[in-house]
């Protein structure tokens, strides 16, 4: 049965009373790819726009089997009973090459998922990097135009996506286990550099030990890094999703992480800086579309590819005749 699809004002008053229903059918439109969806998604976000942005964006990485839906649960479970609403979103790399999903396919935060005032939207799969980028941003500002104030996102930290993600929230959390010197060795400074707080998980049973020495290490290194937030020296933490312990203390480092940055007005500076840099990576993603899908180049690239491959032409040369057929043919 094909149903009738809901008008702009049903979907933007739906959205608004926080009814999860339409909230996650206005996701799916953002999410479908078809031109008809794509419109109506930005007559919908229009209009949703200035009641979105009150929330606390946490980014959460690490790698596979660090604990991150385990951790995601207990802490998202601990925010509901605070009285918070909690949207968890992810980024997901591995849908946008394979089809199929690293974090998305198991059952995972299955309490959490039951909570009345949590949400949970699996990755949006299929497309590129740059359109997971654009579909999990807007599902943000529906989630907040929504009412829920702590929105969750979610990545495997492989790859761009933790750059990603870290690109469209406030704070950042990395999450690592103890695997003491290899771990520390193996683990990319990058990543850790873009981190505002580490979390040594699993420190419970045998391994708390371990966990507190691990911890340690960590904050020596972390203390050569460069800053992730201007004026914020980030520090690492032992925690235990599974047992729930310490849960407490990131809550409260995550409110003084926003309480200073507001104060100091990094905040907003890097609220802003975000969405200009949205409106330059969506210019350019869509040139470079535009530029490769284009009929002119599919069939000229090879033949001066070829040329410059063997010598005849020089690479600006072939790029510039590239570039001007390509303008030709707008
Ligand atoms: P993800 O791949 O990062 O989402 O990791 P999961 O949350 O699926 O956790 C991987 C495994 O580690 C699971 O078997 C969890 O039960 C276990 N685990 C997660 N957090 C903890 C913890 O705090 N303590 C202990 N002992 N095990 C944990």
């Amino acid at each position: 049965v094909k149903r009738k699809q809901r008008s702009t004002d049903e979907f933007v008053k739906g959205i608004l009373s926080g009814d999860r229903t339409i909230l996650a059918q206005a996701i799916t439109l953002v999410e479908s790819n078809a031109k008809r969806h794509e419109e109506e998604a930005q007559k919908v976000l229009n209009k949703i726009l200035h009641h979105s942005g009150k929330s606390i964006r946490i980014g959460i990485t690490g790698v596979p089997g660090a604990g991150k839906s385990t951790f995601i649960e207990t802490f998202g479970t601990y925010l509901c009973e605070q009285g918070h609403r909690v949207a968890v979103l992810a980024v997901d790399p591995s849908s946008s090459v394979s089809g199929g999903s690293i974090l998305g396919d198991k059952t995972r935060m299955e309490s959490l998922a039951r909570n009345r005032n949590a949400f949970i939207r699996p990755s949006p799969s299929g497309g590129t990097l740059g359109g997971v980028n654009r579909k999990t941003r807007e599902t943000m500002l529906l989630c907040e135009a929504a009412g829920f104030d702590i929105i969750l996102i979610e990545t495997i930290g492989v790859g761009q996506s933790e750059i990603v993600v870290r690109s469209m929230v406030d704070i950042f959390l990395l999450l690592v286990l103890t695997g003491a010197g290899d771990e520390l060795q193996g683990m990319k400074k990058g990543v850790m550099e873009l981190a505002d707080a580490l979390l040594v998980n699993k420190a419970d049973g045998d391994n708390k030990q371990k966990a507190k020495v691990a911890c340690g290490e960590y904050n020596r290194i972390l203390h050569y890094l460069q800053p992730s937030t201007k004026g914020w020296q980030s520090k690492a933490y032992t925690v235990s999703s599974l047992y729930q312990e310490g849960i407490d203390e990131i809550w409260k480092v995550i409110l003084r992480f926003v309480e200073m940055t507001k104060t100091s007005g990094v905040f907003d500076e890097r609220r802003n800086l975000q969405t200009k840099d949205w409106i330059y990576t969506m210019i350019k993603d869509h040139l470079v579309r535009s530029f490769f899908s284009n009929p002119t180049i599919k069939t000229s690239l090879p033949l001066l590819e070829n040329k410059v491959v063997t010598g005849e032409l020089s690479v600006t040369t072939a790029v510039k005749e590239l570039i001007s057929l390509y303008e030709k043919k707008l």
